[in-house]
């Protein structure tokens, strides 16, 4: 019951990706959705047109314990595994190629937090860029796992010269988080043809803290 409610939110996440426009043209992304300390949900090489039934359980060793992956999908496992391993409570790793993202990552120039929906929405601080290496591979996944350790509190990287990668408590937060990373970075590079976008002032995520805390209470 809880894997078919978990398959049910990672699809309603993926479309909603299609649905915010935040995808490449080529439609390319993989999410997953942990199940428990030692398994995820994860898609299986392509989203467009996902049913829940597409999903496959992988294990965190990148074992493929139910379902089918295509071979390109079965390269991007570590990439998903190293997060669920560095984070404990991360329950959603998604990965985009969202074009406005996939500039920051092609200039491997951190994302700053600027904009109200990124200070808001899980990401109150700049999004590292983890360095170039073959996907999949050793030293792809080495300097993921690098970054978060440098970056304890960081929900997101940019993965230079390729795209966003992006992690939360569940699909539908990340799925969030990814939009309003991507119309951050969109809004960063618009604001750049007219003198550039400007911090915020000193104070404002100790601002934005307690008026959640506020609310929240
Ligand atoms: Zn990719």
């Amino acid at each position: 019951m809880a894997t078919t409610q978990a398959a049910n939110e990672l699809v309603a996440a993926a479309q909603a990706l299609f649905t915010a426009g935040v995808m490449s043209h080529s439609g390319h992304a993989n999410l997953s959705a942990r199940l428990d300390a030692e398994s995820f949900l994860l898609t299986p090489g392509f989203v467009r047109d996902l049913g829940p039934g597409d999903l496959a359980v992988v294990s965190l060793d990148g074992r493929v314990l139910d379902g089918e992956l295509r071979s390109v999908s079965t390269e991007i496992i570590a990439m998903h595994s190293a997060v669920y391993r560095a984070r404990p409570h991360v329950g959603a790793v998604i990965h985009t190629h969202s074009p406005s993202a996939t500039a920051f990552a092609l200039a491997h120039r951190p994302l700053p937090c600027r904009t109200e929906p990124m200070l808001r929405f899980g990401q109150p601080e700049e999004v590292p860029v983890v360095p170039w290496g073959p996907r999949g591979s050793d030293v792809s996944v080495r300097g993921i796992v690098d970054v978060l350790e440098q970056r304890p509190t960081t929900s997101a990287a940019l993965l230079a010269n390729h795209g966003l990668l992006v992690f939360g408590p569940d699909s539908t937060a990340t799925a969030h988080l990814v939009v309003a990373i991507e119309e951050s970075a969109g809004a960063e590079i618009a604001a750049a043809t007219i003198g550039g976008a400007v911090d915020f002032p000193e104070g404002a995520l100790a601002a934005v803290r307690s008026s959640i805390a506020r609310v929240a209470s």
